[in-house]
């Protein structure tokens, strides 16, 4: 993890200490391997989901579809969403792409709101488009 984690850490220790509510939700904080796809993730996985025995669904998309990725020549890779089946909350995204670094903190905005993988779904992007 990131630096940034451990500042949020810091920040909720001197809250308690000021004794104020500190506090740190571990499931929005992003991780990322800075290989050749990234990979990046938050929330949790599937594994940790399905030992839960949350009913879930998963939604998949390959960057192979994905007609920026085509075009620049970059196309491994794939988003998996993984969404509590009866509210459709978002509980993990997990990204293996050229940028998934940059990709997850939509995700991690998103979730910090509460959407759901409708929402995400609903959002217009402006980076690339699907064929
Ligand atoms: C090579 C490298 C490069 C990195 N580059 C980046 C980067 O570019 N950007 C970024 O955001 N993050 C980077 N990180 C990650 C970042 O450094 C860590 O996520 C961050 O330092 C974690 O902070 P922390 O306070 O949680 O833990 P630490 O910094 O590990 O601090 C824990 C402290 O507790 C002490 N300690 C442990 N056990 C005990 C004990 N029993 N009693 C008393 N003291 C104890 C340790 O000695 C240590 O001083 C990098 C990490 C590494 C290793």
């Amino acid at each position: 993890m990131l630096a940034h984690k451990a500042e949020e850490d810091g920040v909720a220790c001197v809250e308690y200490i000021a004794g104020k509510e500190g506090h740190v939700d571990y499931d929005l904080v992003p991780g990322v391997v800075y290989t050749h796809p990234e990979v990046a993730s938050v929330g949790k996985t599937e594994e940790q989901v399905k030992s839960l025995g949350v009913d879930y669904r998963i939604g998949k998309f390959p960057f192979l579809a994905n007609s920026r990725a085509k075009a620049i020549d970059d196309a491994d890779g794939l988003v998996k969403i993984l969404a509590e089946k009866e509210s459709d909350k978002i509980l993990g995204v997990h990204i293996m792409a050229p940028n998934a670094g940059e990709l997850i903190h939509e995700a991690v905005l998103a979730m910090q709101y509460g959407a759901s993988s409708e929402d995400i779904a609903r959002t217009v992007p402006c980076t690339s488009n699907t064929e």
